[in-house]
């Protein structure tokens, strides 16, 4: 069982609030080759958790907008109950369009949002139609270890399991 989805008019509302945000965010951060994408989560509470991506001189040593994110939502004690998440990438100065866009997240990014946020959902573009899915169908077969089973569970999976 998982949680219902809002109302497809409500969901819109939420969805492009989200991107004109990840928008807004990756304008004023954005840095050739620094910080080119940038990513908000939406919690339960209808805060925003943001981060922007950190390009390293040694590409591997990088880090993805989701986990900056992720961090902050930690840092305001959200971690447990984020609801939605989003990316868009800024162009490069030689592209011709200026415009950011939705980009879905990485594997990586795939497996630790659904560690946090089991019932996120994702913001995704087709053809600049804006959607949002949940995060697990993206991620089928996640990784599940035994690290953490000694905790509580989180909210939503809480109300996962009623
Ligand atoms: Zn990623």
């Amino acid at each position: 069982m998982s949680i219902t989805a809002p109302a497809p008019n409500q969901e819109a509302a939420v969805v492009e609030a989200l991107v004109r945000r990840a928008q807004e965010l990756i304008a004023t951060h954005y840095r050739v080759e620094r910080h080119q994408i940038g990513a908000v989560l939406l919690d339960h509470d209808g805060q925003y958790h943001e981060g922007v991506h950190m390009e390293a001189m040694v590409g591997r040593a990088s880090s993805c907008a989701e986990t900056a994110a992720l961090a902050n939502a930690v840092m305001a004690s959200a971690s447990d109950k984020l609801t939605y998440t989003v990316a868009v990438r800024h162009p490069k100065p030689s592209e011709s369009d200026q415009t950011p866009r939705v980009v879905p997240p990485c594997g990586l990014c795939r497996e630790l949002l659904l560690d946090y946020g089991p019932d996120i959902r994702v913001v995704l573009a087709d053809d600049n139609c804006l959607h949002a899915v949940p995060l697990s169908e993206l991620m089928p077969y996640k990784y599940v270890g035994t690290k953490w089973a000694h905790e509580q569970p989180t909210i939503t999976q809480a109300m996962v399991q009623q």
